[in-house]
């Protein structure tokens, strides 16, 4: 199968490799959606890598010993490889499951962990069914496209009374927009990128604040009534977002980090009464309710995927990634 690769700085394209196989639980499927994400951050920096991307939806086309899906299933394929017998698993929790399990060992496979690729290998306890009639470019948004945020909202009971502030409007936080706005809440967005600033303004953010400017916390406060957000997501990755997040969010409000980068002030916690949620992914138990929300919100999808690639030109969509002028882009690895 082809798979995408990076070579050196800004260079990539696609490498042959053996194709996976399956055993036992762990299936393969046939990737048609891969939505990219952050890895561009590699293509820019040269990580010479041949596993690349973690989003997915696609068709399953070979099984061993699974019992829960079959040949021709249509399935988004969740992230990570978890044990799927602890208790973090068993609850749904998965995504922060202390025992990574590795495939390629388990099946004998050379390759098959990565999404930007023909096939991936994946347990099928990590499939979740694709309704009918749904894309598999829509139903790939249920990977970071809407997950992450859609994970911190149900952590917080984001709901119509709520301003939600979310710092970062690229290929996670954008979606967050979408979210928010199902759920009846006004949303603030922060992101000094025009493309994306005008983006999120189309997919309903009531405002989008430059957090270059040296007033922004102030422009927060003053748009809700001097308080601050109710509740606020961070998915810019960046660590100026923390603190920045930390002021412009109101006392008792929460705060969830997408973003991994940067530090928090404990005093500002206790002083604010603010309660911080750490949102990866979200409870698996909670993928029927983002199917829906992604069923009901498909002219909103066709607004957040800009661009489509064949996986063979993934070095011009890397590119066009580096320029910020797109929302979310999807790889196609059989067009
Ligand atoms: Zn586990
Ligand atoms: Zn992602």
């Amino acid at each position: 199968m082809l798979v995408a690769a990076i070579f050196g700085p800004g260079q990539g394209g696609l490498v042959e490799v053996p194709d996976p196989q399956p055993k036992d639980d762990i299936v393969v499927v046939k990737v048609h959606a891969a939505p990219m994400c952050t890895e561009f951050k590699a293509f820019r920096e040269g990580h010479v890598t041949q596993t690349l991307g973690h989003e997915a939806a696609g068709e399953v086309v070979a099984v061993d010993k699974a019992t829960q899906v079959r040949v021709g299933d249509r399935v988004v394929v969740q992230p990570q490889h978890p044990c799927g017998k602890c208790a973090l698993c068993e609850g749904g929790n998965y995504i922060h499951c202390e025992h990574n399990r590795d495939v390629l060992a388990e099946t004998g496979s050379a390759a098959g962990t990565a999404t930007y690729a023909q096939y991936v290998l994946k347990s099928e306890r990590l499939l979740t069914p694709i309704p009918d009639g749904m894309s598999y470019d829509h139903a790939a948004m249920a990977c970071c496209g809407l997950g992450p945020t859609f994970g911190a909202m149900q952590l917080m009971a984001v709901d119509a009374f709520d301003t939600v502030l979310i710092t970062g409007l690229g290929p996670v936080g954008l979606g967050g927009v979408i979210g928010a706005r199902y759920r009846g809440a006004r949303v603030i967005g922060v992101d000094g990128h025009p493309y994306r600033a005008a983006l999120a303004r189309d997919l309903g953010a009531a405002a989008v604040i430059n957090p270059q400017d040296p007033d922004a916390v102030r422009q927060v406060l003053d748009l809700t009534g001097g308080l601050g957000a109710d509740k606020s997501i961070e998915t810019s990755g960046t660590a100026p977002a923390k603190p920045f997040l930390m002021d412009a969010t109101r006392r008792k409000g929460h705060i969830a980090f997408v973003g991994w980068e940067g530090q928090v002030d404990a005093g500002q916690i206790v002083l604010k009464g603010l309660t911080i949620h750490g949102a990866w992914h979200y409870n698996l138990y909670d993928a029927g309710r983002l199917l829906r929300i992604i069923a009901d919100s498909g002219a909103q999808l066709d607004r957040l995927i800009t661009h489509r690639f064949p996986l063979s030109q993934v070095q011009e969509a890397w590119e066009l990634q580096l320029t910020g002028n797109c929302g979310k882009v999807v790889l196609h690895p059989w067009a």
